[in-house]
C-alpha cells in the first residue's frame, strides 16, 4: 500500500466514485476530503487536520461520532443477528422501536411501515395516500395529484422530487416527474430584509400568512377533489435554505385540506428527534398528520433507516382478503435493517434517560446568543433560529459565495457546508458552548476576510 495521505486517496477516490450532489469537475481544482476516523464532534482526516462536524455529517447525527452507547448497541446487535427480511419475519429492535415511536407520538399514529432511507419513505408515503382513496372509493377518475409548499425539498427519487420545488434539483427533470400542484409558502422575510428572527413565535401574526391561505383556498375550490395527499416539512424547510415559517400557517392549511378529505403528510425527516426544539415538530403545530415521515436522525446518523408511522384508520383501507387487491405491495431488501433499529433504539435511550430536549432548549438560546454577534457584520442578513438549526444569508453578489466559505472553513477546522447563500450552522446535540463559540469565531474571521 502506498503511504495513506489525503493526497493519494483522493486521488484513489475519483478513480472511481461519482459523488452525490456534486459537479464532479470542482473536484480537479479543490480534493476530496478523506476522513480516518471521528469522535464527538471532531472529525480526522489522513493528513491529522480536524474539523469540527457543524452539519451533523448531511443532518444525520444527533449524538456525536463514534458515541460509545450507540456503538455498544449496534456491536451487541451484530452479535445475535445482523438482518432479516421484515416480509413474514421480524426481530426484537423492531418490535421495540415502533412500539417506542408510537408511545412518543399521538395517539391515532399506530403502524409503521420501514423502509431505508427519506427518500423512499415519501414515495412510500405518496402510494399510501394514493392507494387509500382508491381502496376506499374506488373514484374515477381517482385523485390523481399531490399538493405541496413553493421552496419544499422532499428528497430526490421522481416521487419525492415531483412534490420538491427546488429547481437545482427538479428543473431538469419536469417531464418525467408526477402532477404536483403547489401552495405558496408564507414568506416572512418579504420586505423585511435584514430583520432577525429571534424567536419562532415571532411569525404567529396572521398578517404573515393571509395571503397563502386565500391562494391555497383558491386551488383548493378548483382542484379540491382531485387531490390525494398534501405533504409538507412542518416549522423549516431545511434543503429550502433553513426557511422557518409560521406553524399556525400550518394548522390553518392543513385543516382546509381535510376539510376536502386530502390526506396530509409530514415529512420529519430533518426536523424530527428533536431537532426543531421539540421531539417533533407536530408537537408545536398541534396537528396530527395522517402520515409522519422520519429517518435522518434516528439512528443517531449511524445506519439507513426509515420509517413511515400511521394510523389504523389507514391501516384498516387496505386490510382485507388477499384477493382483494388491496394489500401495500412495496419493499425494500434492506428494509427494518436490524443493525439500524438498534442503533434507532439506542438513540432513543438517550432521548429518555439523558433529558435531551430540555438541555437542547438551554443550549439553543446559549448558540444563538453567539449567532447574533454575527449581526453586526454588513453582509448578515435574515439572522434566525429554531430549536438546533441556526442560519442566516450572506448579502454578496459572489455567485458561489458559499463555496468559498465552505473552502476557508475547511482551511480553519471547520465543515460547514452552506446552501447556496444560506449558512446555517445544525451541530450534534453534544456540541459544548465553547466549540460552539470557536466555529462562530471561526466563521466571523472568515466572513471578515472574504467579504470585508
Ligand atoms: C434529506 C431529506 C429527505 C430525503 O432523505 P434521503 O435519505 O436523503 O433520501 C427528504 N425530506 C427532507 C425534509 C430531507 O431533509
Amino acid at each position: 500500500m502506498p503511504n495513506l495521505s489525503n493526497h493519494t486517496l483522493s486521488a484513489l477516490d475519483l478513480a472511481h466514485i461519482w459523488h452525490p450532489c456534486t459537479q464532479m469537475k470542482d473536484h480537479e481544482d479543490f480534493p476530496i476530503v478523506p476522513i480516518k476516523s471521528a469522535k464527538g464532534v471532531y472529525l480526522y482526516d489522513f493528513d491529522g487536520s480536524s474539523y469540527i462536524d457543524c452539519i451533523s455529517s448531511w443532518w444525520v447525527n444527533l449524538f456525536g461520532h463514534c458515541n460509545a452507547a450507540i456503538n455498544a448497541a449496534i456491536t451487541n446487535q451484530l452479535n445475535e443477528l445482523e438482518h432479516i427480511l421484515l416480509a413474514g419475519f421480524s426481530h426484537k429492535p423492531i418490535i421495540d422501536l415502533s412500539q417506542r415511536l408510537c408511545a412518543l407520538l399521538p395517539r391515532p399514529l399506530n403502524k409503521c411501515f420501514y423502509a431505508d432511507n427519506g427518500s423512499s419513505a415519501i414515495e412510500i408515503a405518496l402510494k399510501m395516500s394514493f392507494h387509500y382513496h382508491h381502496n376506499l372509493h374506488r373514484k374515477s377518475p381517482p385523485r390523481s395529484k399531490f399538493l405541496a409548499l413553493s421552496n419544499a425539498y422532499h428528497g430526490e427519487t421522481i416521487g419525492a422530487l415531483s412534490v420538491g420545488d427546488l429547481g437545482l434539483y427538479k428543473h431538469t427533470y419536469a417531464p418525467i416527474l408526477l402532477s404536483c400542484l403547489s401552495v405558496p409558502v408564507p414568506n416572512v422575510f418579504d420586505g423585511t430584509k435584514g430583520a432577525s428572527l429571534h424567536a419562532p413565535a415571532e411569525l404567529e401574526d396572521e398578517s404573515y400568512y393571509e395571503r397563502e391561505l386565500h391562494a391555497l383556498e383558491s386551488i383548493l375550490s378548483r382542484y379540491g377533489e382531485e387531490i390525494c395527499a398534501f405533504i409538507l416539512e412542518p416549522l423549516v424547510q431545511c434543503a429550502g435554505n433553513m426557511h422557518i415559517y409560521p406553524k399556525a400557517f400550518i394548522k390553518k392549511a392543513c385543516e382546509l385540506c381535510r376539510s376536502y378529505g386530502i390526506l396530509i403528510i409530514f415529512d420529519e425527516i430533518a426536523v424530527g428527534f428533536g431537532r426543531s426544539g421539540s421531539m417533533f415538530a407536530l408537537e408545536q403545530c398541534r396537528i396530527t398528520p395522517d402520515f409522519l415521515c422520519l429517518s435522518k436522525g434516528i439512528t443517531g446518523g449511524y445506519l439507513p433507516l426509515s420509517v413511515v408511522i400511521t394510523s389504523d384508520e389507514i391501516y384498516q383501507a387496505f386490510y382485507a382478503p388477499y384477493e382483494s387487491g388491496k394489500a401495500f405491495l412495496h419493499s425494500h431488501s434492506y428494509t427494518g435493517n436490524a443493525l439500524a433499529c438498534a442503533a434507532a433504539n439506542a438513540v432513543l435511550d438517550i432521548f429518555a434517560t439523558q433529558n435531551i430536549i430540555e438541555q437542547n432548549r438551554a443550549l439553543s438560546r446559549a448558540i444563538f446568543a453567539l449567532w447574533q454577534e454575527l449581526e453586526e457584520l454588513n453582509i448578515v442578513k435574515n439572522l434566525r433560529h429554531c430549536g438546533m438549526i441556526f442560519a442566516f444569508e450572506i448579502d454578496s453578489s459572489t455567485p458561489r459565495a458559499g463555496v468559498e466559505i465552505f473552502r476557508a472553513a475547511l482551511a480553519k477546522g471547520l465543515l460547514l457546508r452552506p446552501l447556496g447563500h444560506t449558512i446555517y450552522f445544525m451541530p450534534p446535540y453534544i456540541i459544548t458552548i465553547e466549540e460552539a463559540r470557536f466555529v462562530v469565531q471561526t466563521l466571523k474571521e472568515i466572513l471578515q476576510a472574504h467579504f470585508a
